[in-house]
């Protein structure tokens, strides 16, 4: 979507797994709740997300994985009305959970250029990335238990967003079972009726 658009991606969970591979001190801070499947604290993913959005320029942001809370929510709130940025739309992505779990377990991600893939299209497990031929691992937070964490945290702390939005007149509800582009295409289609 950021490359059809133009807009900025701005994914918290990226900026937290780059800030724990080179150990910087907000990596220092994040790895234990990562790796458990837990939510980093709202003040260091507040920082961080209110950092890049002043640094979005006109053709605007694409927020992936922020937020995740509710305070997370009213300090976004803040942050754009003191930047002065728009929020157009809010996208939840509708997927049952045994997909998801099928999903996240089988997902593997290139440790060369970050590129995601699946075990189900990757006939032997020793598949090289097809974008930059680098070796594919499993992300530490992709493990049964840590899955089983992240689910049950999803519902406990990130749910209640989904009447946050609801409320503000925001919420786009996508049914996100089916392939890549399907569900790209029905999310684009919504967001421009
Ligand atoms: P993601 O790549 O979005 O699945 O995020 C991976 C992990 O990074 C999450 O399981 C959390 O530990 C952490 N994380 C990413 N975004 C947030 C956020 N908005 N609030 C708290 N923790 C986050």
């Amino acid at each position: 979507m950021s490359e059809k658009s133009g807009a900025a991606h701005i994914s918290t969970g990226d900026i937290l797994r780059e800030a724990v591979a080179k150990g910087t001190e907000v990596g220092k801070q994040a790895r234990g709740y990562m790796e458990r499947g837990e939510l980093v604290p709202d003040r260091v993913v507040i920082e961080i997300a209110k950092q890049k959005l002043a640094e979005v320029g006109g053709s605007g942001y694409i927020l992936d994985g922020f937020p995740r809370t509710v305070p997370q929510a009213e300090a976004l709130d803040g942050a754009l009305a003191e930047l002065d940025l728009p929020l157009d739309a809010v996208v939840s992505l509708r997927v049952p959970e045994e997909e998801l779990v099928r999903r996240l377990s089988g997902r593997r991600v290139c440790v060369g250029c970050g590129a995601p893939s699946h075990i189900d299209a990757m006939p032997n497990n020793e598949d090289a990335c097809r974008a930059c031929g680098g070796e594919m691992t499993q992300r530490s937070d992709d493990r049964p238990e840590a899955v089983r964490n992240r689910l049950r945290v999803y519902e406990e702390q990130t749910a209640p967003l989904i009447d946050y939005y609801r409320k503000h007149g925001l919420l786009t509800e996508i049914d996100a079972v089916g392939p890549v582009e399907q569900v790209f295409q029905r999310i684009v289609d919504n967001l421009q009726t």
